[in-house]
């Protein structure tokens, strides 16, 4: 354990992807006291209120202590306390039982937002037990800026904040309120504070839009629009960088035409950004050399999210930003196991033909079934029927589109086991729950497998509650039981060992030096060129038509699709004090925001009579829901601000913890997705409003 005097080192997980250094102070077993730590690599002594409530979750009454086992109808609230032996035993039992009867594919292994290690433990035993299928909620977070990211340039552009920009544009992406992949505000307000511009591309006024030199609000889910809108004056006024688009560049010429093809005047019609705004901002971001796009995830939350990502990538790459310091760069990881070897990608060859959404021809590269898919073949057996689930950290009737959709998915599984730390709306649809260690509780590693070149040391400061068991070490124990032992380990330590193999480093000696970084290296396209076919930034995609992907990015024909009966536009985003769906069982963070709220403007609130404080329905085509009045001019006319992930904990199971009263996905659709993500629209929704007077 690495201690500063009285306080062990540790960093952050579980309230979010995770990453912010911080000193846990314990007497006794107990955790007394959280707080920053300063040498963070990341957050430089920064804290967020999650984590400041972190320690709440341990001895919570909440808590899982025991395995269960269903013994009433599903949902119902009955269960039966059981040993480990004969939990293991059932889900071994079940799974092993419908492998034998459809095959190992009829087996989904679902994971939420990945924690640590668990994510890449969990893909191992889908792979070694033979099915191709590990759902994630991919579609919707990471995987389109990644593959994009592969496709056009060869690698993931991540935002450099360790060297300094001249201008940082945060595009949808607020770093206030969310540790975004492992990027949170600290180094941003350094940058700040010695002059860097920024430009901020947020429907909502932030914080960080006061700071801003320029901030565009634009209308949500026009991300790709007002992308195009960039490219176009960038390439207007020949304000590229030249040289790098002479030299590494596929298919400029093509991408001039195509971003010309749009009136910089309807792209404002479209954006609700002015076009001067537009001009001023793409000139701001050209001119400065370097400057760091960081892009948040609200540009993956439409079905058009490959083609705003790509828009993007294109537009570090004709300014020259791509792979230099201070830009977006190419983060090299540090001597650390692959992850194909991690997860045993070599025993199951087949994988990508037979993952249930190879079926749909998704783009390739996608390793996780993107859950409209998952949800489809478990509904409708398309393209092959899933009968059995087992997930971690996740809580689908929550966290996918069409919350409707995915109730009657979960009702209709043969056998489903569910590991987490409490009981949610999704493991009170479970045959077997299984209590999990929550992050403080055991060793792991973070950070790895999410692109950033970065490890880190996350060791154990407590002991779990006796029954309660980290996710590796139940899944260690169940590959031993599904699978032949040869692939497992004594005890969950062996992964951790496994990963840092290559480093020469103990674990131990990993926590002493609290993390292990990848090389700086910059600009190695000068002599290696980008690891595309053509060897350079493929503004045009060689293997667009090999791949039946567009060459370039497009805007959709139906972009601005406006429906006369539900005028408003719906959106969301993430909170400072929750992730996603978890968190509203912490006192503390509850009586900071007690209820679930929507944000709406004077003028609009107005227009539906509705007042501050009151109780809304919020509707779209697909549902109803209801949330508090916030009526603030932060936002813009006609945009409604719903909060997204809440159910009540304090209600009762058998209701399933309200599970519809206020969840943002009962509104959502999966009826419409984009081909190469299965991603559904989540943001720019049609709705409208009215008061619910008798809940005032
Ligand atoms: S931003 Fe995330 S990683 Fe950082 S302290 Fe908060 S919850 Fe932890």
């Amino acid at each position: 354990m690495n201690k500063s005097s009285d306080w062990i080192k540790t960093h952050c997980a579980r309230m979010d992807h995770g990453g912010c250094g911080i000193l846990v102070k314990v007497a006794a077993n107990q955790i007394k006291a959280i707080k920053g730590d300063p040498d963070g690599y990341l957050n430089q002594g920064y804290i967020c209120p999650k984590a400041m409530a972190a320690a709440d979750k341990l001895n919570h009454p909440m808590r899982l202590k025991n395995p269960l086992k269903r013994i009433g109808a599903r949902g119902q609230g009955k269960w039966q306390k059981i040993s480990w032996n004969e939990a293991l035993s059932i889900i071994s039992e079940n799974l092993l039982k419908i492998k034998k009867e459809y095959g190992a594919r009829a087996v989904a292994f679902c994971q939420g937002m990945p924690k640590g290690l668990e994510h890449f433990v969990l893909i191992r035993l889908a792979n070694i037990f033979g099915s191709p299928n590990v759902v994630a909620v991919q579609d919707v977070c990471h995987a389109p800026r990644e593959i994009s990211g592969l496709h056009t340039c060869g690698f993931y552009p991540v935002t450099d904040f360790h060297y300094p920009s001249q201008v940082v544009i945060l595009w949808g992406s607020n770093l206030n309120a969310t540790n975004e992949e492992g990027l949170i505000c600290s180094l941003l307000h350094k940058q700040l504070l010695s002059g860097t511009d920024l430009i901020i591309i947020d429907p909502q006024k932030t914080e960080f839009a006061e700071k801003a030199k320029f901030w565009l609000q634009l209308k949500p889910g026009t991300d790709l629009a007002l992308a195009i809108g960039f490219l176009q004056v960038i390439i207007q006024e020949k304000l590229y960088n030249q040289v790098f688009v002479e030299k590494f560049t596929h298919g400029f010429e093509e991408l001039t035409r195509m971003v010309h093809r749009f009136s910089l005047t309807s792209i404002a019609d479209i954006t609700g950004v002015p076009e001067k705004l537009i001009q001023q901002s793409a000139r701001c971001y050209a001119a400065a050399m370097p400057a760091a796009l960081q892009w948040g995830n609200p540009i993956e939350h439409t079905y058009f999210a490959f083609d705003a990502a790509r828009a993007l990538v294109c537009l570090m790459a004709i300014c020259g930003n791509l792979d230099v310091a201070g830009g977006n760069i190419w983060a090299h990881e540090p001597d650390i196991l692959g992850l194909g070897q991690f997860v045993r990608a070599d025993l199951i060859p087949d994988k990508r033909k037979n993952m249930i959404h190879a079926f749909y021809h998704t783009i390739p590269r996608l390793m996780t079934v993107p859950p409209t898919y998952f949800k489809k073949a478990v509904l409708e057996e398309i393209p092959y029927p899933v009968k059995a689930a087992y997930m971690q950290c996740t809580n689908p009737l929550l966290g996918y589109a069409d919350s409707q959709g995915t109730y009657e998915a979960l009702k209709k599984l043969d056998f489903l086991a569910v590991s987490d730390i409490i009981m949610t709306p999704t493991a009170a649809l479970a045959d077997v729950v299984l209590p999990a260690a929550t992050q403080f509780e055991f060793d792991d590693i973070g950070h790895y497998g999410i692109g950033h070149g970065i490890i880190l040391a996350r060791p154990k400061v407590v002991d779990p509650p006796t029954l309660c068991r980290p996710d590796m070490m139940i899944l260690n124990d169940l590959g031993k039981r599904l699978t032949d032992e040869k692939y497992w380990y004594q005890d969950s330590r062996g992964f951790l060992e496994a990963v840092l193999q290559p480093s020469g480093l103990s674990y131990e000696e990993f926590v002493n030096k609290g993390y292990l970084k990848g090389p700086d290296r910059f600009e190695t396209y000068k002599s290696r060129g980008f690891k595309t076919p053509t060897g350079k930034v493929e503004l045009v995609l060689s293997r667009a038509k090999k791949f039946n992907l567009s060459e370039l990015p497009v805007l959709p024909a139906d972009f601005a699709g406006f429906d006369p009966e539900y005028p408003l536009t719906l959106t969301s985003a993430k909170s400072r004090l929750f992730l996603h769906s978890s968190y509203r069982w912490l006192e503390k963070l509850r009586k900071k925001q007690p209820e679930p709220e929507v944000k709406i403007h004077p003028q609009t609130a107005k227009d539906y009579q509705i007042n501050q404080g009151d109780m809304v329905n919020i509707e779209t085509r697909q549902g109803c829901i209801i949330q508090r009045a916030r009526i603030s001019d932060i936002i813009r006319p006609g945009v409604v601000y719903a909060d997204y992930g809440w159910w009540f904990p304090e209600k009762s199971e058998q209701e399933l913890f309200a599970w519809q009263q206020s969840n943002y996905n009962i509104l959502t659709t999966a009826k419409k997705v984009g081909r190469e993500f299965g991603t559904p629209e989540l943001k720019g929704l049609g709705c409208r409003l009215s008061p619910l007077d008798s809940m005032k």
